[in-house]
């Protein structure tokens, strides 16, 4: 099994905003790695494939929304290198099936749906035994590859990026973050965007997410973790909420910089960096190695696969 994928580009963004705030603004690229498995949902997924093939298996079996990217990668990165998927998708069957769902079909997913009490329980031994019975030998991926695997995929993510100041991300379970903080280097500060509603509960979960990793012996770059930082203020109303200004700003960021951006996740973080930009966050202290200017790492996770269904969703809506 070839796991090697082209390394993401990166790209200056020439955003007048960040002329004038006086920092360099580059993006990281991972949308572009592959056309359907990319984003941090590939950097979740890999060490969970590789610790599968390891112990022979032969299915992977995981949990999502109807609309989630971790269920649209997994099926085309399980048909990509050989297993049998199986997609515990939350909630009632609602056909025609919508497209992150039928994408994940057409690449062979077997799709399960359960009510949302029951799939509450995701996590625990009693379901997963009941999957066991129900599909038989089935390597069990939790929800946005969200485990130890996914963050030691995520501290490759930035691996080498030692010329940023900042780097910053988008943030749902924070798995993501944890492995971006575990690679940074001294001086280096992740700066993370919840997509959630009151997101500062995640300050916790980030902790514990980092004691956990180092604490299971795997490889770490650094073992003492970077400084990272927590932003709450751009949910926009909570997860997978929308509103018009944030819409008119990741069309016109689209237009202007040829960044497509997600509306779940990297809008929010973008439309954030852009408005802290206004306020000189960005500014404080001296800039790295030696570099006149402030260095952003904008981390683009992909998630453009949703954009469809989202869109699609708006244009029936106006329909009726
Ligand atoms: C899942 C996802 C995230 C959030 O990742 P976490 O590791 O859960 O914090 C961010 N961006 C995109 C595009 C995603 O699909």
């Amino acid at each position: 099994m070839s796991l090697i994928f082209i390394a993401p580009p990166l790209q200056l963004n020439t955003s007048e905003i960040a002329r004038y705030a006086g920092v360099d603004l580059y993006v990281l690229r991972l949308d572009l790695m592959h056309p359907w498995v990319n984003g941090n949902k590939w950097f979740k997924l890999k060490y969970n494939l590789l610790e599968a093939k390891e112990k022979n298996f032969t299915t992977l079996l995981t949990f999502g929304g109807a609309y989630s990217n971790h269920i649209y990668a997994t099926a085309a990165a399980g048909n990509l290198f050989g297993f049998r998927t199986i997609g515990v998708i939350r909630g009632e069957e609602r056909l025609p099936l919508n497209p992150t769902l039928s994408f994940a079909v057409q690449q062979g997913m077997q799709l399960v749906y359960l009510n949302r009490e029951t799939y509450r329980q995701r996590n625990t031994p009693a379901l997963h035994e009941y999957l066991q019975q129900r599909f038989g030998e089935v390597f069990i991926i939790p929800e946005g590859g969200s485990n130890l695997n996914g963050v030691r995929g995520c501290t490759e993510i930035v691996n080498e990026a030692i010329a940023f100041d900042y780097i910053c991300v988008a943030c749902g379970t924070a798995t993501t973050l944890a492995g971006i903080v575990l690679s940074l280097h001294q001086g280096q500060k992740a700066i993370a965007f919840p997509v959630l509603k009151n997101g500062a509960f995640l300050a916790q979960e980030i902790e514990s997410l980092l004691t956990n990793y180092l604490a299971s012996g795997l490889p770490a770059p650094y073992s003492s973790p970077a400084s990272w930082e927590l932003v709450c203020d751009y949910h926009f109303g909570g997860y997978a909420k929308v509103n018009n200004e944030l819409r008119l700003f990741s069309q016109q960021f689209t237009q202007e910089h040829n960044v497509p951006l997600d509306y779940v996740y990297t809008a929010k973080m973008f439309y954030g960096v852009m408005d802290l930009l206004k306020q000189g966050f960005f500014c404080r202290g001296v800039p790295q190695r030696g570099c006149r200017r402030h260095r952003l790492l904008l981390v683009h996770t992909g998630g453009l696969q949703g954009n469809i269904g989202m869109e699609k969703l708006w244009s029936d809506r106006n329909a009726i």
